[in-house]
């Protein structure tokens, strides 16, 4: 492999100075070993021959074997094409050239046996092929097995390339090579997962035989590509965690086990059990945790936080918990406060609102370590605020926060803080692995007992009066009813238009209940004023923008209309779901769109419909957009060009490749020996080898 990639790409045969500077620029292709990793985009099925007589119906690609019964041009100028009598013996076809027709008639010869590929089409009784592929049969490049397809630019095929000049150009390279390509994985590697070398993968990518070897083949290059990666992300974890240290949290004392005999409200789920264990076992550990929380919307993340943060204060440290809005934040706090009042555990709320005075005393409180928990906003983070002992920082709803600012909470002690980071985004565990690669994730997957999946319809705006109907009912047995309205942007006057005309209608409608309403652009006090309303009951109706989109938690209400749902994206729409379903009653979700929808989006929405597990919704969203997002997120320095491998449908390979290379590193972390060579070329051309590996915080 070493020898390839210093030779340039115009020293192949068939490629010269031309094309080689073509190659580059469009497809940055300067190697031959780049072209190697030129991997096919898909394949066309070339062990099957077709008979002519048997065609019918839309064709696809098919490959026909026959000779050339006679050539003739017609038409004139512009009009001018070349047709050529095929028959394979069983009827005959016509193939039909446009282009460069002098050249292909002194190209084919009626005398020889032919293999041509293309998609037919019937032309009245005739079917009829143009500008096919042609290979004399039995020829080295006519093969027969899969043929691949690579993605070419307009250039490209402008300047005459096709996939079959790269079938040529790469058959002939890889036939010229040496019995062995390095492999840069070694064996150790490779054996136990059963992985093809690299020169059988590169091999079969290109020419698969049948669709096992290049399932095969695409295996040992995906792999290869995520274990990269893995080792990326890992070395960085590991190094880190070995350089700083953290609390240890060695005992369980009076708060937690007060709380837990004589506060809980109810038996903790096994997931939340199972999380908790694991919370518990990093913070004895000694070392900083950071650790991922993931649950779905209404899993109870708050009570295993809650419980979490009472094991700092008995370890005679402080605890916070920060949430993305104020409205959260009081939640939060209301929650939390009215649960552990009674053992005597101090909590306090800070939010961008907090008066003056009061906030002097948080200040004072925490200085002097009597304030056990802070709850609060972005307001925690400000450099005003100091602790005496800050042990253990809860961060929810985390997608709200950067970076940035989860270090600035755990740089507010001299020992970091341990920081638990709770998100109901639900990401496919492999992904989140990767993305939030210095993180260790737990999840919580399971909900707690009794809860009845939300019913989720799609509704047309026409039917409006029924939806509305629907409400009143629920209304009158005593529910409570959200309304969302969207406001992608908060500053779009044409949506706080649609807003303000929704809450009217709303108005009109239910004379006789109280509405309640909220957005991102009021007065905290005054969103707050009217959040309360809501969930104490004195309004039962609650029209809203996606402000209520994190963690409200209003058991009663059990129906949400979403209105012009075909604007929100899955996770979002399942995010917004997540607020009702929350006591025990049946719950409803009611999705208003206008009748005419893409197809796309129709089908988007019916994976709504179709279930409430947040987790196949956040795969299907996965699926349907892409990684895009996400990997945005992998943090710098981590990130890689995939080539073959696709973290959203990889899953498994991901995890494969994660506990490879968490082996690796566990018997050779600085890939120094000799075995890991070739690892450690790779990693060095894949990652910035300027990063000082010590060094990243
Ligand atoms: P989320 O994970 O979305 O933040 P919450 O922590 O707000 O969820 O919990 C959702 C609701 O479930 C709350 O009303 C909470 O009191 C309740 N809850 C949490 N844990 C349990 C449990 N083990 N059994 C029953 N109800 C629970
Ligand atoms: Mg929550």
């Amino acid at each position: 492999m070493e020898r390839l990639r210093h030779t340039d790409i115009k020293y192949l045969k068939g490629v010269g100075p031309q094309r080689g500077e073509l190659l580059a620029k469009e497809l940055g292709i300067r190697t031959c070993a780049d072209l190697l990793r030129h991997y096919p985009s898909h394949y066309v099925d070339r062990s099957t021959t077709y008979r002519i007589a048997d065609f019918s119906g839309d064709m696809p690609m098919v490959q026909v074997r026959g000779r050339f019964i006679s050539f003739t041009i017609q038409g004139e100028g512009a009009k001018r094409r070349l047709t050529g009598l095929f028959s394979d013996g069983t009827r005959a076809m016509e193939i039909v050239w446009f282009r460069k027709i002098q050249q292909i008639q002194k190209a084919y010869q009626t005398s020889v046996e032919y293999v041509v590929f293309g998609k037919p089409t019937l032309f009245g009784s005739r079917w009829s092929m143009a500008h096919p592929e042609i290979d004399v049969a039995g020829a080295p490049t006519a093969s027969d097995g899969l043929r691949g397809v690579y993605p070419l630019t307009e250039k490209l095929r402008a300047k005459g390339f096709t996939s079959k000049t790269f079938h040529t150009l790469i058959t002939s390279l890889l036939s010229g090579l040496a019995a062995n390509v390095s492999d840069p994985l070694p064996r150790s590697v490779t054996a136990p997962l059963r992985l093809m070398s690299l020169q059988e993968a590169l091999a079969a990518i290109h020419s698969p035989s049948d669709r096992d070897r290049l399932q095969k083949a695409r295996l040992r290059l995906k792999f290869e590509e995520l274990y990269y990666l893995q080792l990326n992300i890992l070395r960085y974890t590991r190094q880190r965690q070995a350089a700083i240290g953290g609390f240890r949290f060695a005992r369980i004392g009076d708060y937690f086990n007060r709380f837990y005999k004589e506060c809980m409200p109810f038996e903790l789920t096994g997931a939340q059990k199972r999380v908790i264990r694991e919370i518990r076992a990093d913070m004895g550990s000694g070392k900083q945790m950071n650790r991922l929380l993931q649950g779905d919307v209404g899993s109870g993340k708050t009570l295993v936080a809650l419980l979490c943060m009472l094991i700092a204060v008995d370890n005679n440290t402080q605890a916070c918990l920060m949430a993305p809005t104020e409205i959260l934040a009081t939640q939060h706090y209301a929650t939390i406060r009215s649960m552990v009042s009674q053992i005597g555990v101090n909590v306090r709320l800070l939010t961008g609102s907090t008066p003056a005075r009061e906030r002097e005393e948080i200040h004072r409180q925490l200085l002097d370590g009597s304030l056990h928990i802070l709850i609060g906003t972005h307001a925690v983070i400000e450099d005003a605020v100091r602790f005496r002992n800050l042990g253990f920082v809860v961060i929810d709803e985390q997608h709200r926060f950067g970076v940035a600012q989860r270090a600035r909470l755990w740089k507010k002690n001299t020992t970091p803080p341990h920081v638990l980071v709770m998100t109901a985004t639900p990401i496919p565990r492999t992904l989140a692995m990767t993305v939030y690669g210095d993180l260790d994730v737990s999840v919580i997957d399971e909900l707690p007992p009794g809860r009845k999946p939300v019913h989720t319809e799609l509704r047309y705006d026409e039917r409006r009066f029924e939806v509305y109907q629907g409400i009143g009912r629920r209304l009158k047995e005593g529910r409570q009813v959200y309304i969302v309205y969207p406001l992608i942007s908060e500053s779009e006057k044409t949506d706080l238009k649609s807003l303000e005309e929704g809450y009217q209608l709303i108005c009109d409608t239910f004379p006789h209940y109280k509405v309640a309403y909220v957005h991102g652009r009021m007065k905290p006090s005054e969103k707050d004023y009217q959040m309360q309303l809501f969930a104490s009951h004195k309004a039962d109706i609650l029209v809203a923008t996606t402000v209520i989109e994190v963690g409200v938690n209003v058991p009663n209400a059990t129906t949400m209309v979403i209105e012009n749902a075909e604007r929100f994206g899955l996770s979002q729409l399942h995010q917004l779901r997540g607020r009702v379903g929350r006591g025990a009653d049946q719950s409803y979700c009611i999705l208003m769109t206008k009748m005419k929808l893409a197809k796309e989006t129709r089908k988007r929405l019916e994976v709504m419909t179709s279930t409430t597990d947040g987790f196949l919704v956040a795969e299907a969203d996965l699926k349907m957009r892409g990684p895009g997002d996400l990997e945005g997120t992998l943090q710098s320095g981590m990130a890689i060009d995939l080539r073959i491998a696709n973290l959203a449908t990889d899953g498994q390979i991901v995890q494969m490749a994660r506990d490879a290379a968490s082996r690796t590193l566990d018997t050779d972390p600085n890939l120094s020996s000799y075995e890991f060579a070739g690892v450690r070329k790779e990693m060095a051309l894949l990652f910035d080898h300027a990063i000082d590996w010590s060094r990243i915080s």
